[in-house]
């Protein structure tokens, strides 16, 4: 069920549900996208029309910050669960490691994506992680190509807000994914 918190349709979900919402569109066909608003991305949304469409387009919409979970209390439509981008991205490597599907890594400056997948693969040994390419990129066509000859399942999108929303929004059929991720500086994270 979708809650709306300031004008976004912010799925109402506990971090179990999003995750089972990630096997049942793994399981399927088309290409999906999903979205971590934290507060300040709220806030910035409800001046910004493009953005909130961005947001409200995307197949799963998940409140990343404790802050947009005290607002939906504040306005009197709580939701659930706070649903951390990064540990979402976490439960996703689980799930990627029991089904052998591939994940891609876009993002971050150089280096950084190398070193966030010998974490991720530290922790999950049989992750499959088929392809990665820093942010900081000129043109995009050959980065859709690169992602697409990497055949992923899922695509980390971590060029933060709003750039990544644009490029999974604008490519959204060009890129054959089952699941992209708009998770801002979370391969940073993942680096340590
Ligand atoms: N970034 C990128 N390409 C760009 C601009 C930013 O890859 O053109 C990366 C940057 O290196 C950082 C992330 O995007 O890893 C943004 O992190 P931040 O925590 O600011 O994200 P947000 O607050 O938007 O979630």
């Amino acid at each position: 069920m979708k809650l709306d918190i300031m004008g976004l349709q912010f799925d109402n979900v506990t971090m179990d549900e999003a995750s089972a919402r990630a096997e049942q569109i793994l399981a399927g066909k088309k290409t999906c996208y999903a979205v971590t608003p934290n507060a300040e991305i709220a806030y910035e949304a409800l001046y910004d029309e493009t953005l909130r469409a961005l947001i409200n387009g995307a197949d799963l919409v998940l409140p990343d910050g404790a802050g947009v979970v005290l607002a939906s209390k504040l306005l009197k439509t709580p939701l659930k669960q706070k649903v951390a981008g990064v540990d979402f991205a976490d439960r996703l490597l689980s799930i990627l490691e029991k089904t052998g599907g591939g994940l891609f890594l876009l993002g971050s400056k150089p280096g950084v994506a190398e070193l966030a997948a010998q974490k991720m693969l530290e922790k999950h040994p049989k992750l499959h992680i088929c392809g990665m390419n820093d942010g900081y990129f000129k043109d995009e066509a050959p980065i859709i190509e690169k992602i697409n000859a990497a055949r992923p399942d899922v695509l980390f999108v971590c060029l933060g807000a709003p750039k990544q929303e644009l490029f999974m929004k604008d490519h959204l059929d060009a890129l054959h994914v089952k699941l992209m991720i708009g998770l801002g500086g979370s391969l940073d994270s993942f680096a340590g």
